[in-house]
């Protein structure tokens, strides 16, 4: 017998014939055995719904009356899940993030759970109950309503499965898993039967939008298994787990990409101490986040500096790069808002050399410049103009052969 916690997202959810779906799979999973936990979102559109609402009433509403609000769609979702399970003759309860007490810290609308006190859910699934739980919501010290920030049933349910310390997390979507890079980019992307915690941190992080973040983080941190896997057809989806040492793992798991970057270049300021924290500094005050920084060799006592930010900042940095460039005696600022970032995920990096210097020469054959390159551990990224993305994503794949499932995964 195993504890599974199962989660359904906005769409598995979002009428009641996908509701009735979703109390199969549940009864189905429970007929087998199995202790079962689910997390529910709101029905697809339903939290944005709310938010318009709120916007109707207050342009900027209050956070803690906001969280009151957007609570109200996970519970419409466990309380119809659980009529689904009830006509089906199963045992089941439903509970709201208060009830089960997932207590969180009290940052109205983007909260993060502090301790979850399962001991209810225990004594259910002893019982023989299926347990319901709205996801996306906690309750604060002060026995407020808190919520989790959008898409955040994700980190419900592998908060839930960490600390029912759960054999598995399925996280049930609208893909049938993780995969090799985006489809709708190469169509001989293929779904990774599993995938390392850092791995997918480094590809969801990168632009791989399967599931929250923090979800991530919350089951590495407490070793649970997660699962991503779709709601509407069988499978086995794409297990994300941590690394197995007895096993050799692919070179290359995926390859990430986005496309909203832009760079920007501060040239000869002078090389001394204290002159990246002046130009980044006033960066960060305003808000911009910074994701690859390079400094080039200094030459003559003055060196460059360039740096990548989301293309939404790009004026605002621009403008405060100018001021900074004033006031260090810059020679000259440039920038180019039209760039993409590739990058080659795999754990296997660690113990192979060469990974990068294929990445270059595939890129280089297809006359691709690179423009900016940087590497971690388990990682190589580079940054070109977006309009090679898409040959870039496509000549790699090719070239680390990612269409085929290594032996090492079968
Ligand atoms: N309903 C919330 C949202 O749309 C939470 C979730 O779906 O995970 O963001
Ligand atoms: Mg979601």
């Amino acid at each position: 017998m195993a504890l599974i916690v199962q989660k359904y997202g906005g769409t598995s959810v979002g009428d009641p014939q996908r509701i009735e779906r979703v109390a199969e799979k549940v009864m189905a999973c429970h007929d087998r055995g199995d202790q079962v936990v689910v997390v529910v979102s709101a029905m697809s559109g339903e939290t944005d719904r709310l938010l318009a609402l709120a916007r109707a009433v207050a342009r900027r509403p209050d956070p803690r009356e906001l969280d009151v609000l957007l609570a109200t769609g996970e519970q419409v979702t466990i309380a119809l899940l659980s009529l689904a399970l009830h006509k089906r003759g199963c045992p089941v309860r439903s509970y709201t993030g208060t009830q089960v007490q997932i207590l969180t810290d009290s940052a109205f609308n983007k909260a993060r759970i502090r301790a979850i006190d399962a001991e209810r859910v225990r004594r259910d699934l002893a019982a023989g109950r299926v347990v319901v739980v709205a996801g996306f919501q906690g309750v604060d010290g002060e026995g407020y309503i808190t919520t989790l920030g959008r898409g955040g049933s994700d980190t419900t349910a592998a908060a839930l499965a960490a600390a029912l310390k759960a054999d598995e997390c399925r996280i049930f979507t609208d893909v049938d898993g993780v995969y090799t890079t985006d489809p709708r980019v190469v169509p001989e992307a293929r779904r990774l039967r599993r995938i390392t915690f850092e791995e997918m941190l480094e590809m969801a992080s990168l632009g791989s939008k399967v599931l929250q973040i923090r979800a991530v983080e919350f089951a590495g941190k407490y070793n649970v298994p997660l699962r991503v896997l779709s709601a509407f057809e069988d499978g086995e989806g794409t297990l994300i787990t941590y690394e197995d040492p007895d096993m050799e793992g692919p070179l290359i798991s995926g390859i990430a990409f986005s496309r909203d970057e832009a760079k920007l270049t501060i040239v000869g300021v002078p090389d001394e101490p204290g002159v990246a924290y002046r130009i980044l500094g006033p960066i960060g005050e305003a808000n911009v986040e910074v994701d690859m920084i390079v400094q080039n060799v200094g030459a003559d006592s003055t060196t460059d500096f360039t740096f990548t930010v989301h293309r939404n900042d790009y004026e605002k940095a621009l403008e405060r790069l100018r001021d900074i460039a004033a006031e260090l005696g810059a020679r000259d600022v440039s920038g180019d808002p039209r760039i993409a970032k590739i990058s080659l995920v795999g754990v296997g990096m660690r113990s192979h050399v060469g990974i990068a210097g294929r990445m270059f020469q595939t890129l280089a054959r297809e006359g691709i410049n690179i423009r900016m390159i940087s590497t971690s551990e388990i990682k190589v990224s580079v940054v070109v103009d977006e309009k090679y993305l898409e040959l870039g994503v496509r000549a790699l794949h090719e070239a680390f052969a990612l269409d085929r499932e290594s032996m090492a995964e079968e």
